[in-house]
């Protein structure tokens, strides 16, 4: 992409409504313009980092069986009164009369739906195990929406929900969700902490939610600091092994890490060393539920089963907060310059910047390392435009791209170019080709 034909309304002033730093600085980099209390307008470059944490949450869905669907935004308030949350779910939902005067709603989860769509089409034990997913549009009619996206009324959210026979099968569901969920973390740059939750209005017996560390985080955490130093690290799990994912769950959650819904301060104390106790704020990124035939039993999804007899299946849900994601991103990686983005969500691969726009051999050296980076399936945004080289730096540094490439007519003479890691501020020069093939090689097994 060439800068002067983007779309990047960038902003000088630190707007005064945004209270935390990646709510300012998705302002600031032209991401998101708000359009009415908490819903948003996703502006080019956000829509860009939005696309890529849907995609690696479609490829870590995918990788362990989870079968993708879209399910509308808006549903029968029908479905919900055979559950009983019609009533239940309280102001949150946003509730809607069609010109029929038919009673709607703006979905805020699909547990409903998704139970009809199983309890229509399946009707025995064979096609089990099952679980489906969609990345849609949720509202929910937040009393206080704030902190830009990341908590909106209008929100992303990857949905999913497993089907099983027994409970033993839906709770390996739930390690499944769980293992899968900590890859899908680790792929964007976040270390996301699962810690036991409380389950509210979704209901059920196991939960975990996964956590964000950050100052500005909404909940508050009690946790024994071993946790941090634990690292997926992209290892292999088999996703249908109840083995394999259980012991990945193990290592995971057996030391102590609650939020404030279930902390208990006397458990807290006997079970971690005062020196490992940690109190903090993290970020909700996402959750994993299992609530057995909760939704299956009042609303018949039933199948058979080997004996011929008709059994309620097992159920859970699982959400992760796409469109929060962004923000948390941007909080646990940012500078006082502006973002830091993790190579695996940037929106485009690396900057180029021209410090010497409309003189011949600098354009054409620009053009060369564009075309080349384009060859290798890259996708370079190269600042064009006719400014001064503190403002393009400046722009780069803000938008967070994590690789940056600086060409001059100085440095050209010498036959290099100079790469710029955001993060460490360290620059090399190198051969223009070179730097291409490093671009290359970082994003390699991306
Ligand atoms: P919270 O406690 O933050 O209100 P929740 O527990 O009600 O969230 P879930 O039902 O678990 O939310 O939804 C799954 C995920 O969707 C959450 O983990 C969170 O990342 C995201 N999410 C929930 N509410 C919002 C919101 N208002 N804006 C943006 N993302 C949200
Ligand atoms: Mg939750």
């Amino acid at each position: 992409m060439r800068l002067s034909r983007y779309f990047l309304p960038v902003l000088k002033e630190t707007p005064s409504e945004a209270q935390i730093v990646s709510h300012r600085l998705m302002l600031r980099a032209g991401m998101i313009r708000q359009q009415a209390a908490g819903i948003y307008s996703w502006l080019p470059l956000g829509y860009r980092v939005l696309r890529r944490i849907e995609q690696i949450v479609h490829e870590e869905q995918q990788r362990v069986g989870h079968i993708p669907l879209l399910m509308p935004t808006l549903q029968s308030a029908e479905l919900w009164r055979e559950s009983g949350r019609y009533d239940a779910y309280g102001p949150e939902m946003l509730r809607i009369r069609d010109r029929h005067d038919r009673d709607m709603l703006f979905g805020p989860t699909n547990e409903e739906m998704i139970t009809d769509i199983f309890r229509s089409h399946v009707t025995s034990y064979k096609d089990l195990p099952l679980t489906l997913y969609q990345v849609q549009w949720k509202f929910r009619d937040e009393i206080r929406p704030r902190f830009g996206v990341m908590r909106g009324r209008e929100f992303l959210m990857k949905d999913g929900y497993n089907f099983d026979l027994s409970r033993e099968d839906a709770l390996h569901a739930y390690n499944r969700h769980l293992v899968s969920y900590l890859r899908t973390y680790e792929r964007m740059g976040l270390q996301a902490i699962p810690m036991r939750a409380d389950s509210g209005p979704i209901g059920g017996d196991d939960t975990h939610e996964f956590l964000v560390l950050a100052e500005t985080g909404e909940s508050e955490v009690f946790y024994d600091s071993e946790i941090t130093d634990l690292r997926f690290g992209g290892r292999e799990v088999d996703p249908d092994s109840h083995a394999q994912c259980r012991a990945v769950l193990d290592e995971f959650t057996s030391r102590y890490a609650r939020t404030d819904e279930t902390h208990d301060a006397a458990m807290f104390e006997a079970q971690v060393p005062e020196a490992r106790r940690r109190v903090a704020r993290g970020i909700e990124v996402g959750q994993i539920f299992y609530f057995g035939t909760k939704y299956s039993e009042p609303m018949g999804a039933v199948v058979t089963d080997g004996e011929g007899n008709r059994v309620p299946v097992h159920m859970g849900s699982h959400g992760i907060g796409v469109s929060r994601l962004v923000g948390a991103i941007i909080e646990a990686s940012h500078d006082e310059n502006g973002i830091i983005w993790p190579e695996g969500v940037t929106p485009f691969h690396c900057g180029i910047v021209n410090l010497r726009q409309g003189d011949a051999e600098t354009d054409a050296a620009c053009e060369a390392l564009y075309k080349a980076l384009v060859a290798r399936g890259l996708e370079p945004l190269y600042d064009d435009r006719d400014e001064r080289a503190g403002g393009k730096f400046a722009t780069m540094d803000l938008i967070g791209l994590p690789w940056r490439i600086t060409v001059g007519p100085r440095g050209l003479k010498a036959g290099v170019v100079e790469l710029t890691c955001r993060r460490t501020g360290e620059s090399e020069e190198l051969a223009p080709e070179m730097a291409v093939a490093r671009i290359a090689e970082i994003y390699a097994g991306l």
